[in-house]
């Protein structure tokens, strides 16, 4: 389920308006809309029609400010206007590749690896990412309410071996802080936990999302507190991401970042240098390059595993090693990611 309540016609696309919040119901919901604001032919709008159906386009302001206009190539682009492809069914591509409906074993909660476990603490994003592989998740059957919660962090208390909660979603920040506070309370409650990751892409797509209120209970946590970033391409980066980077720095919080290796998008061995040093420049380190999980819809996407393996051989003889983000599969029933 991504949010889809009536908002009127987003005003322009330089300055995105007002607060995060202001800015997440303003976003772009429609590919006629994208297309008229970055002066692309009409003939995309049709093209985008089915995909759009399958998984609604979703764009914040902020977002669509940094995507080069009239460009159809733009790598930003590829990531949020569906193509005519997303519709065609192709084999092995999936609605569940991660078989994540198998380990949630509360709602809002999902358990697949040792010593961890993930909280769905959003539906919504506030960015729809053309492969993201929840595409087709049943939100609306995990999204419990904060009474509901009580019970389902039962679960975290009960099992010791877990050391570390990890926000999820749909993006957790899309929530608001009131809410986020009081979930963490809680979780900083449960004396064997001791870490807190959080994973999204909302400093990314609306920077004003790092504000007082989010820092004062990022600040406040005795867990240690991981952020893993999802940025896929170097012009994503801005200085209004930057400057987020660094508020998330001064709360304490270690930024780490996770990138989808994506056709079209950052499948060249320049892109992903160009990444890693503007990630390494915005105070983030490079974590995890991830092939794409084989979601349905998302298979024009794909890259080889040969040819990841070829790009990431060339890409280590261009970066220091701390800037080398690896290269992994998840895959359904391991207990770690696979290496590839
Ligand atoms: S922000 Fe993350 S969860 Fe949301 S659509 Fe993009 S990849 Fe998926």
């Amino acid at each position: 389920m991504h949010c889809e309540e009536a908002v009127p016609e987003a005003p322009g696309f330089d300055t995105p308006p007002g607060d995060w919040q202001q800015q997440l119901r303003e976003v772009i919901r429609d590919p006629a809309a994208l297309c008229r604001h970055l002066g692309l032919d009409p003939e995309r709008v049709s093209a985008a029609t089915r995909g759009h159906e399958l998984f609604p386009v979703r764009v914040p302001l902020a977002y669509l400010s940094r995507i080069r206009r009239g460009d159809p190539d733009d790598p930003l682009l590829r990531q949020v206007l569906p193509l005519r492809a997303e519709g065609h069914a192709v084999q092995g591509f999936i609605d569940d590749p991660l078989e994540e409906r198998d380990h949630t074993p509360k709602p809002g909660l999902i358990h697949k690896y040792p010593g961890r476990a993930l909280l769905i603490a959003s539906p919504t994003c506030a960015i729809n990412c053309r492969y993201c592989f929840r595409r087709h998740f049943p939100y609306a059957d995990n999204a419990p309410s904060m009474r509901e919660w009580d019970r389902t962090l039962d679960y975290l208390r009960e099992d010791t071996s877990i050391q570390e909660a990890i926000l999820s979603g749909g993006d957790p920040l899309a929530s608001p802080d009131r809410r986020l506070a009081v979930l963490v309370e809680r979780l900083d409650a449960i004396p064997h936990l001791k870490r807190l990751r959080i994973h999204t892409r909302l400093p990314v797509v609306i920077p004003d999302r790092v504000d007082d209120a989010l820092l004062e209970w990022l600040e406040g946590t005795r867990l240690q507190t991981v952020v893993v970033l999802h940025i896929n391409h170097a012009q994503e980066i801005d200085e209004a991401v930057v400057t987020a980077c660094a508020r998330l720095k001064t709360a304490g919080v270690t930024l780490l970042n996770q990138s989808v290796l994506l056709r079209g998008v950052n499948d060249d061995a320049k892109t992903l240098a160009a990444l890693s040093e503007r990630l390494f420049e915005a105070g983030i380190l490079p974590y995890y390059l991830h092939v794409l999980d084989p979601v349905s819809g998302a298979a024009h996407f794909d890259v080889p595993d040969a040819e990841a393996r070829r790009l990431v051989e060339t890409l280590r003889q261009r970066l220091a090693g701390f800037l080398m983000p690896r290269l992994v599969r998840e895959v359904p029933g391991e207990q770690s990611k696979t290496p590839l």
